[in-house]
């Protein structure tokens, strides 16, 4: 039995409790929360840390598979250069690949990382991710514009999903996108989606250019980096809201991954189709950054009453796979954000969007991993250059 204490206890669902005692039992379960009213009257057996405890974080994107991208890509010339550039450096060394996915798995588990969203292409990662401590939800990617190509697209994907089941680990089909994907495809994806359903969104101007005109960086990069014959193709012209409530079931759980060019109307089209209670956005800022340039409307999406989720994308656009890193930096473009509103979206909004029901807050029963944060703010609740996560349990 361990009696955790520290100057804050931000459980994920409740307010912050001031000295509060997180009680584990041997194996990390919660046992109790007690919430002590900012008394700090001495308790025995007590471990008192400076700082914030907060649940393990739930990182809701990665690609592991794409470890071995980093610091490999440029940044900052938008998504097309991007997709040609991870093409053109696309490796199928197994080595290579498992020992980059190896460490970055290590990182994410110090970095207090305790469950992962992870869109998958490959094989690749499947040891990694099957001796890993830390729970890993795979999404099976699938994509392709061109019809004809569907029925291979889906079975690969299938393909992927059946190896990642019969080592016992969770795994569903996704579709990569609206943009990247075509009618076809979307309805065989859909027709065997029924755990939750994860896409990148919105994430950049090329892809919503594409969707309603057929043109621009992303159709030559289809045309001439991938080789695509496209006289024959028949771009959506519908935009990103109309696309989504055509392919993918009102009823079930959807994870919008970026959103960084989501703007009043495009949330007021969502919301017409979609509920808060089973739609997350989930933020990717550092990538964002590293391929856009720009971050997403946050204190829009904040109001849209969509629940917020924390994502960290793949070394191939990011120089780390820190949620708190993530955090730093809405706070310091946006320092109105909260940080315990952010540890929510780290925490407890992550695990209900992907199903890691032991994860995401401090109620008894569950497991959720204990991080502590250090050299923050605690008079004005703020992370600081200072700032640090510390695995306690
Ligand atoms: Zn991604």
């Amino acid at each position: 039995m361990r009696k955790l204490s520290a100057h804050y206890i931000f459980s994920g669902k409740e307010k912050p409790l001031k000295n509060g005692i997180l009680v584990l039992d041997d194996d990390g379960k919660v046992v109790e929360l007690i919430d002590r009213q900012g008394s700090n009257k001495e308790v025995s057996g007590l471990e008192f840390h400076p700082g914030i405890i907060t649940p393990g974080f739930i990182n809701t994107h990665c690609h592991l598979e794409l470890s071995y991208l980093k610091n490999g890509i440029s940044r900052g010339n938008g998504l097309a250069a991007f997709l040609g550039e991870v093409k053109q450096q696309w490796s199928d060394d197994a080595e290579l690949i498992q020992s980059a996915a190896r460490k970055a798995d290590k990182l994410m588990q110090r970095n207090g990382i305790v469950a992962v969203g992870d869109v998958t292409n490959t094989v690749n990662a499947l040891e990694v991710k099957r001796k890993s401590l830390l729970k890993y939800h795979t999404f099976c990617e699938a994509f392709g514009i061109l019809k004809e190509r569907a029925e291979r697209a889906f079975s690969k994907a299938l393909d992927i999903r059946e190896a990642y089941i019969q080592h016992g680990l969770k795994a569903t089909i996704i579709p990569h996108s609206l943009y990247a994907v075509s009618d076809e495809l979307l309805e065989m994806i859909d027709k065997v989606q029924e755990d939750t359903c994860s896409l990148h969104y919105m994430e950049s101007r090329e892809e919503i250019e594409v969707m309603s005109t057929g043109e621009g960086p992303l159709r030559r990069h289809y045309e001439n980096t991938i080789g695509l014959e496209l006289s024959g193709w028949q771009h959506p012209g519908i935009s990103h809201a109309h696309r989504l409530n055509k392919w993918i079931g009102v009823d079930k759980k959807l994870l919008l991954v970026h959103n960084t060019f989501m703007n009043d109307n495009a949330l007021n089209e969502l919301k017409k189709d979609r509920s808060t209670d089973n739609t997350w956005l989930t933020l990717c800022p550092k990538s964002n950054i590293h391929i856009e340039q720009q971050l997403p409307d946050i204190p829009l999406l904040m109001r849209s009453g969509f629940p917020l989720c924390l994502g960290t994308d793949s070394f191939a656009s990011n120089d780390g796979l820190s949620i708190l890193d993530e955090m730093r930096l809405i706070q310091q473009q946006y320092p109105e954000t909260a940080l315990v509103d952010m540890i929510t979206w780290a925490t407890v909004n992550g695990a209900e969007a992907l199903g890691f029901e032991e994860q995401g807050s401090f109620e008894p029963g569950k497991r959720p991993g204990v991080n502590l944060i250090s050299g923050a703010n605690l008079k004005e609740l703020k992370l600081t250059s200072n700032s640090r996560v510390n695995v306690l349990a």
